[in-house]
């Protein structure tokens, strides 16, 4: 049975500065990948290199906001120049947007959750795909949420771009699946992460973690190992799919 080594592969986790992403980074990076850890400033982004490279990883940093094509392409170029190829992806960085009705949604706040939640991860497959057909293969995860599969009021924009998600996910797996490039997208639940804790007070937070049938939010470490076994060859027939780590949330 593969184990899930990833030593000799060159990863890329964008919005790694911190949540989901700079604990997927960690975890790849332990795991034996070469990490580009990516984020839209490199402040943070290098303390979470740092913490790798401290753990007897290897990793780079490279500034660049998804929602902008060229920076999307210069990050894999960089990983290319850095990594001498590329084999795994995480296009991880979102943002949450305005907490409003369809009917009064700001329309900057739509395109702007539109432009990163879901042109972003466009823009990453865009120059991921061609780098991985370089290398003879590789694995792509798209993070989405449960919120691609279900509705969520006053998150218009963040369920739209996140549905997006999935089908974006599905269409390019299926022309890559014969080409060695597996592409699959992850569902989180509600989780412990700044998006969440920045944005809502305790109260809130209660509420949510009431949401879910097992009566918490998750964790970070909890998306990464999904993640991680999607990403590793322990997972090689699978692609094209959606899977959730939820606590239970969907299954009401
Ligand atoms: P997080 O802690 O806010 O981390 C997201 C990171 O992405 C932040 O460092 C953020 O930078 C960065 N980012 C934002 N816009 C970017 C851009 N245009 N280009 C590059 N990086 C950008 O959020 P998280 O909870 O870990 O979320 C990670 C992913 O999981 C997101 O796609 C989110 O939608 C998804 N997700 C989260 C939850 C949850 O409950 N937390 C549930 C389901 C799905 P700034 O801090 O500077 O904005």
């Amino acid at each position: 049975m593969p184990e899930q080594d990833f030593s000799g592969k060159t990863a890329i986790v964008t919005g790694a500065a911190s949540g989901i992403g700079a604990v997927v980074a960690e975890e790849l990076a332990a795991r034996g990948a070469h990490v580009i850890v990516s984020d839209l400033n490199d402040g943070e982004a290098a303390e979470v290199a740092d913490r790798i490279r401290a753990s007897g990883g290897t990793a780079d940093v490279c500034a660049a906001d998804v929602s902008d094509a060229d920076a999307s392409r210069r990050l894999v170029e960089f990983a290319q120049e850095k990594g001498g190829g590329l084999h795994l992806a995480v296009n991880n960085a979102g943002i949450g947007g305005a907490s409003e009705l369809a009917g009064e949604y700001p329309l900057e706040s739509w395109r702007k959750v539109i432009d990163v939640n879901l042109n972003g991860v466009f823009y990453g497959m865009r120059y991921q795909i061609p780098a991985m057909l370089e290398t003879g293969g590789g694995a792509i995860v798209n993070m989405s949420s449960i919120l691609g599969s279900v509705g969520f009021q006053n998150a218009s924009a963040y369920v739209a771009a996140k549905h997006g998600v999935l089908g974006l996910t599905k269409t390019a797996a299926m022309e890559y699946a014969a080409k060695g490039i597996r592409i699959n997208s992850v569902g989180p639940g509600f989780i412990n992460t700044p998006l969440l804790s920045k944005n809502l007070d305790q109260e809130m937070l209660d509420g949510l973690a009431g949401m879910h049938p097992m009566g918490r939010i998750g964790s970070s470490e909890e998306v990464s190992a999904l993640t991680c076994f999607l990403l590793s060859d322990r997972a090689s027939f699978i692609t094209g799919s959606y899977h959730l780590v939820d606590g239970g949330y969907t299954s009401q």
